[in-house]
């Protein structure tokens, strides 16, 4: 059982003159593992901004509040030792690894966070496995990591690392943005056996509800200009589909 605990975090972004500009203004937030949280909220609300600022991207700096992992701080650690604690990050613009083949990246990153090389005598048939149920073509092990990858096959990628890497806890930015219908059902039936394990705490990042009808969170966070203006069940997805994020932004929303 595990606990990711955000509080009060406060961050700005580095902008490329040395200024400091404010995106997040005080989120609370804890997950736990089992338990899938969505956050949902406009463009430019700074969602990403979360997810990196919990990864540990240089460009953000953390100015105020804690991150723990049961207990440890996170914000001090590098961003291979949040990896080895368990924390995975589903970019919402996954990065090519140009000369890095799939197969090594996952066997490496594997080795890292267990602190082992898996067994070479079953690690080929869990790699195989992992690709075939995202419907990922085998020959794309032996291709560089996002080199040339649709937006699709890009997220189908993400989805093969968390299955594999079986993170404490799994951030996944708009995992869902840029898929079509079948690929959507095959990342969220793959993101709904990770949360079957009840191993992983998940935290969904999205601006559309489409992808919370396949993956059921048990709580919503709305997240407009920096923090968390509403919380709820899944019924506050049901409601944003239909009132959109306008009345937060008009500060018509519920108190705080
Ligand atoms: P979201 O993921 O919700 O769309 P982001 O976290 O990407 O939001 O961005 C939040 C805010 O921070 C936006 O206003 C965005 O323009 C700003 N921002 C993010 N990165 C930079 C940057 N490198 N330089 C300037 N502004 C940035
Ligand atoms: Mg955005
Ligand atoms: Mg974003």
């Amino acid at each position: 059982m595990s606990t990711l605990e955000i509080r009060d975090l406060q961050v700005s972004v580095k902008l490329p003159e040395g200024e400091l500009k404010p995106i997040l203004h005080g989120v609370d937030l804890t997950v736990k593992s089992g338990e899938t949280h969505a956050i949902m909220g406009p463009n430019g609300s700074g969602k990403s901004t979360l997810a990196y600022s919990v990864a540990g991207h240089p460009k953000y700096e953390i100015t105020g509040g804690s991150v723990t992992l049961d207990g440890e701080d996170v914000l001090e650690m590098s961003v291979d030792e949040r990896a080895r604690a368990g924390l995975f990050l589903a970019m919402q613009y996954p990065v090519e690894v140009p000369g890095v083949s799939v197969a090594n990246f996952l066997r490496t990153a594997k080795t890292a966070i267990d602190g082992e090389a898996p067994k070479l005598r079953t690690w080929g048939g869990e790699l195989r496995g992992a690709m075939e149920r995202l419907h990922m073509d085998p020959a794309f092990a032996q291709r560089n990591v996002n080199e040339g990858f649709s937006g699709g096959e890009k997220k189908r990628h993400e989805i093969v690392q968390l299955e594999l890497l079986k993170p404490k806890m799994a951030i996944l930015d708009e995992t869902d943005s840029g898929l079509d219908v079948d690929a959507l059902r095959v990342v969220s039936e793959g993101v709904n056996r990770v949360r079957d394990t009840g191993d992983t705490g998940l935290l969904l990042i999205t601006h559309y509800t489409r992808i919370l009808r396949y993956i059921k969170p048990d709580f919503v966070h709305v997240f407009v200009a920096g923090r968390i203006v509403e919380q709820g069940g899944p019924e506050l997805a049901d409601k944003l589909e239909e009132s959109g994020y306008e009345r937060y932004a008009a500060g018509a929303g519920p108190a705080r």
